[in-house]
């Protein structure tokens, strides 16, 4: 249970979690406010246990929401040289923490392995976190309908049950095997990282979206135009200019109707690429939309976005509309990055795994996006993504120790402390 309110203000949801080796911490955030306590603090504190009503403010601290404080925030001082300068060997590391590596790091974790998950962004989630935290998902197995951000807050909650470190902002750059068997990774930071193996979970790479090159959208990136919302409540009650035809913004469309004061939606086609039925309802909706249209340029007053111009590019019309955000949902560009230069055989963009999801290289294991497991049809769905990180941790445990069984016991069989 994440607790509901910490000193009066409502949780969203848990943003990140962070585990040096002495003291694991997990984070919150409320609209206003950022929150972090030991975790287990946290998990003694009665308001967690109890439901979640109100963990008690003196076992955390606080400081306003400021994305620039974030970095600070979730990796407290000392942390990083604990986690990222570590010249302790472990069982098993895994580049990436979206649902497949978070989902590893749990069974890493019931299999009393030793643990590292090195994240290249400042939180984890993976794709969800980033690209659709507030879409609904429907196919996660044990959810009839589950939330992006509250899939991910449990996600990050059952990884770090058994202490993980966690490393945030830092890329893996380069994978190679030492003599001795040992495998060293070495990140964006120049830090390098010990252990005898390695489960791959980096899905479509790092994500990149296509930006607008118009007047003043630079300018304003940030201050009233976005390309990916990670919290709709800054679009509350303000007249918002969604621009794009695919699922992300015509979900945006559905999902800010009713909540921003007024929505419009500007598609450059008559035709939309989002599922038809989500056409259709947006169609149905109070979303004003407006087809055949461009964005020309963004207009401010220095400090935030106050218009949009658009044109029909039918007729080259152009007309001023007074909007406060504008969402710019033009599709991504994924780079599977650095990968590829690993040694690991590969066919197009995904990394080939036997049926144990080990790759090419013993002791280098792959699951999720990422993976194309031999013979096997390749779906990228987060079922798939649980099924191939706990198969790839599992015959991980048996190079750890040799004596291990490869099919763990349950997890029904935990007692909890
Ligand atoms: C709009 C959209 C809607 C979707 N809806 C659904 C749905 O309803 N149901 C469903 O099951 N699936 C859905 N999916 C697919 C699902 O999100 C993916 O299958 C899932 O996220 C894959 O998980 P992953 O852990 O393999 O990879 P990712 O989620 O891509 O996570 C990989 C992580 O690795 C990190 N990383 C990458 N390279 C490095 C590096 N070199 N070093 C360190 N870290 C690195 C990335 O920053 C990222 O956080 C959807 C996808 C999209 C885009």
């Amino acid at each position: 249970m994440i607790p509901r309110k910490i000193a009066g203000r409502e949780i969203r949801t848990i943003v990140s979690s962070i585990a040096d080796m002495s003291t694991p911490m997990v984070v919150f955030e409320s609209t206003t406010h950022l929150y972090w306590t030991k975790a287990d603090t946290h998990q003694g504190s009665r308001g967690y246990l109890g439901g979640g009503t109100l963990l008690k403010s003196r076992n955390c601290r606080a400081v306003p929401r400021n994305p620039p404080s974030l970095k600070r925030f979730i990796r407290p001082r000392g942390a990083r040289m604990r986690a990222t300068n570590d010249e302790d060997v472990f069982d098993i590391t895994i580049v990436g923490g979206g649902p497949a590596g978070l989902f590893g790091a749990f069974y890493a974790g019931l299999r009393q392995m030793k643990t590292k998950v090195i994240e290249a962004l400042d939180q984890l989630g993976g794709q969800v976190a980033v690209l659709y935290p507030e879409k609904f998902l429907y196919d996660v197995p044990g959810f009839s309908k589950v939330l992006g951000r509250d899939l991910v807050g449990d996600l990050v909650r059952q990884a770090t049950r058994f202490n993980p470190t966690i490393v945030l902002s830092e890329r893996v750059v380069s994978i190679r095997k030492l003599d001795g068997g040992f495998i060293q990774l070495e990140t964006s930071t120049g830090s390098k990282h010990l252990s005898r193996n390695v489960l791959i979970a980096t899905g479509a790479g790092a994500f990149y979206p296509n930006k607008l090159d118009i007047p003043g959208s630079q300018e304003y990136e940030g201050r009233g135009v976005y390309y990916f919302l990670r919290d709709k409540a800054i679009m509350r009650d303000e007249r918002v200019l969604i621009v794009g035809g695919g699922d992300s913004a015509v979900d945006w469309a559905l999902n800010l109707n009713n909540y921003a004061r007024t929505v419009t939606l500007i598609h450059r086609r008559d035709t939309f690429r989002a599922l038809e039925e989500d056409v259709s309802q947006m169609m149905r909706s109070g979303v004003t939309v407006k087809t055949f249209c461009e964005l020309k340029e963004v207009v401010g007053d220095r400090e935030r976005v106050t218009g949009a111009v658009i044109a029909d590019n039918r007729t080259n019309q152009a007309t001023k509309l007074e909007v406060d955000g504008i969402l710019v949902n033009i599709g991504f560009r994924a780079d599977v990055g650095p990968v590829k230069n690993w040694g690991l055989e590969m066919i197009g963009r995904d990394v080939v795994a036997d049926e144990g999801m080990e790759t090419n290289i013993r002791g280098i294991f792959v699951a999720g996006d990422i993976a194309k497991q031999f013979r096997s049809v390749k779906l990228n769905i987060i079922a798939t993504a649980f099924a191939q990180a706990a198969v790839a941790v599992n015959v991980a445990k048996t190079r750890v120790s040799p004596e291990a069984n490869v099919v763990p016991s349950h997890s029904s069989d935990l007692t909890e402390a």
